[in-house]
């Protein structure tokens, strides 16, 4: 299985149908119907590491002041309490917490709603352990890697570039800030290189960074896909584009 990295953006794209969604669209049709998709998505951000554990999990409208329709879409997919075992089984000795009540949040079914719009792939959710290392991260992503040989198709989602402060709402078409661009170039020319090391270390790349990563939850999802390459595999860039100025829809492909 590949691992792909999907920048999500805005949730309103569960209901639209532009370039991004499209890119979607084709990504699910390229890839080998997977078993099970775990996904590491920067809405689930918490202290702890934890697994979705539910065998149905709902829908979560994890966002405020979003148009009635937005609220409800559903995203059926089954869980898998199964593969929530084997995740806590492969990160063993790292405590991490079962929950049964944990439902899918918009930056998983957004995408994925596009990726695989039938809905009938079992997925499961891994949190982000917001009082961990950008090392800590990459690890963990290292530590799932047999789960590719066994048809599980691992997802961060995210966004590289992430500031909504500067973000343009209502105005997405407009031009990109040069901090935006650059960063985004420097990341893809690092992804290419094969230099994780930058990469985990993103704090150190400057000022650019600090404005496209002002917290770190939508980029840590990257370095989860990061750890799972291996030596040599092919990467590639399916959904490229950049929203509201300062907002990457870039989406990264392992394999
Ligand atoms: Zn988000």
């Amino acid at each position: 299985m590949p691992a792909v990295f999907l920048g999500h953006g805005n949730p309103m794209n569960a209901l639209r149908s532009n370039a991004f969604t499209e890119g979607w669209r084709r990504l699910g049709q390229n890839i080998t119907r997977p078993e099970a998709i775990l996904a590491i998505s920067a809405h689930w951000y918490i202290p702890g590491t934890a697994v979705s554990g539910s065998s149905a999990p709902e829908t979560i409208h994890d966002f405020g002041g979003f148009p009635q329709e937005l609220y409800q879409v559903n995203y059926p997919a089954p869980g898998s309490p199964e593969l929530a075992r084997k995740v806590q089984k492969l990160l063993f000795p790292l405590d991490v917490h079962f929950d049964e009540q944990r439902g899918l949040d918009h930056g998983t079914w957004s995408v994925l709603c596009h990726v695989f719009p039938a809905a009938d792939i079992p997925v499961v959710q891994l949190s982000i352990d917001e009082t961990k290392s950008p090392e800590f991260h990459y690890e963990t992503g290292q530590r799932l890697q047999s789960l590719r040989d066994e048809g599980v198709l691992i997802v961060g989602s995210g966004n590289i570039v992430h500031n909504l402060h500067a973000y343009a709402w209502g105005n997405e078409t407009v031009q990109p800030f040069d901090w935006t661009v650059r960063f985004e170039t420097e990341v893809r020319k690092k992804l290419q290189e094969g230099n994780d090391r930058q990469l985990v270390d993103y704090k150190l790349l400057g000022n650019d960074a600090r404005l496209s990563v002002p917290t770190p939850d939508h980029y840590l999802p990257l370095l989860y896909i990061l750890g799972l390459r291996r030596k040599d595999e092919q990467v590639s860039f399916p959904v490229e584009g950049i929203e509201g100025g300062s907002l990457s829809m870039l989406s990264v492909r392992i394999g």
